[in-house]
Parts: structure tokens; C-alpha cells; sequence
């Protein structure tokens, strides 16, 4: 279509940010494949994967998934990863304050650097581990609705809320105009 926006269509960059082990990766291959495997090492080089998901008004929505395979933790990359990115996932892991005070620090970055309109999600990932839960859900909670974010907790390994968090980012994505 000659490049031009399609409204009913809209194709969009995802990123996933936060600490090395809070399941990123294991969100992103449960959203896309169904699946979770606990056996799964570190991600090893980057890894790009798409989705489409359509909404109750018959658009769809295709995300494309930038997997970081740990380049955020260069903070000179890090602006080349969410560059142009339409959507960021920020996730922390609610049995790891360390994880959610990084989470804090990312949306901080992306607030400085990235895209004005960008739509951000905080999302407090093993849920199932609520057991070991050293993040309180209403700090979660607090923190995103002081920065204008979506907020939700997942389990990777349920699969958990993770269909949800999806659709609920695309309900929010700015539209073009028809
Ligand atoms: P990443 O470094 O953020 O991409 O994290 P990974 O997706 O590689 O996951 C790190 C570890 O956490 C792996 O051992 C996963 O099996 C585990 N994990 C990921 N998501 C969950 C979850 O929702 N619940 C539990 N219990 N473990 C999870
Ligand atoms: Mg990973």
C-alpha cells in the first residue's frame, strides 16, 4: 500500500526490556508457540519473532518481537534495540526486587529515549512462584500508574494472563487515522 499506514492492519515493534532470567524469552515463546520450556538456557543471539492477533473490531494487530539476547545491558546499545519501537514490555520477576528496581530503571530510559507515544507495559512475571513473591503486587500496581503504564502479572510457565497482556496492549496502541 505504498507504505502508508493501514488502520485495519497495524504492524508494530515490540520490545521486551528488564534483568537477564526474569523470563522474557519464556513470554515470548509461550505467546507465540504455546509453549514453555524450563530446561531453556540463556538466549543466545538475538531473536525476532512475529504474532498477530485480531480484536473484537476485526483489525489486527502483527507484533514483531525484538528478543534481546542481553545487549540492554550495554547501555550504549540499548537506544539501537527500542528504537523505533511502538511498544515496550518492561519485566521484572515478583520473587526478585533487584529485578523490579532495573525494571524501574528501564522505564526511566525509555521515558528520556525513546518513541513520545511509545505504549509501555510493567509486567511482574512467575506469578506462580507467589510462594517465594517478594514484590508486593500493589508496588507494581503504584508504580505503574504513577508513569502511565499497563499493568499486569503473568506466569510464562501457566501461561497465565499471557494471551491477556498482548491483547491488552493492542487495545492501547495509538491508531492511524482511517
Ligand atoms: P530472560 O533472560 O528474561 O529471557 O529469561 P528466560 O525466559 O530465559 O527465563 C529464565 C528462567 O526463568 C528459566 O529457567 C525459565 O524456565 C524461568 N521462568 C520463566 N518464566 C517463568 C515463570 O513464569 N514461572 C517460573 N516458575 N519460571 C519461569
Ligand atoms: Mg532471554
Amino acid at each position: 500500500n505504498g507504505g502508508l499506514a493501514d488502520p485495519k492492519n497495524l504492524r508494530v515493534k515490540l520490545v521486551l526490556l528488564g534483568d537477564s532470567g526474569v523470563g522474557k524469552s519464556c513470554i515470548v515463546l509461550r505467546f507465540v508457540r504455546g509453549q514453555f520450556d524450563p530446561t531453556s538456557k540463556v538466549t543466545v543471539g538475538a531473536s525476532f519473532l512475529s504474532q498477530t492477533i485480531a480484536l473484537q473490531d476485526s483489525t489486527t494487530v502483527k507484533f514483531e518481537i525484538w528478543d534481546t539476547a542481553g545487549q540492554e545491558r550495554y547501555a550504549a546499545l540499548a537506544p539501537l534495540y527500542y528504537r523505533g519501537a511502538a511498544v515496550a514490555v518492561v519485566v521484572y520477576d515478583i520473587t526478585s526486587p533487584e529485578s523490579f528496581a532495573k525494571a524501574q530503571y528501564w522505564v526511566k530510559e525509555l521515558q528520556k529515549h525513546g518513541s513520545p507515544d511509545i505504549v509501555m507495559a510493567l509486567v511482574g512475571n512467575k506469578a506462580d512462584l507467589h510462594e517465594m513473591r517478594e514484590v508486593p503486587v500493589q508496588d507494581g500496581i503504584d508504580y505503574a500508574e504513577k508513569n502511565g503504564m499497563f499493568f499486569i502479572e503473568t506466569s510464562a510457565k501457566t501461561a497465565d494472563n499471557i494471551n491477556q497482556l498482548f491483547e491488552e496492549i493492542a487495545k492501547r496502541l495509538p491508531r492511524p487515522p482511517s
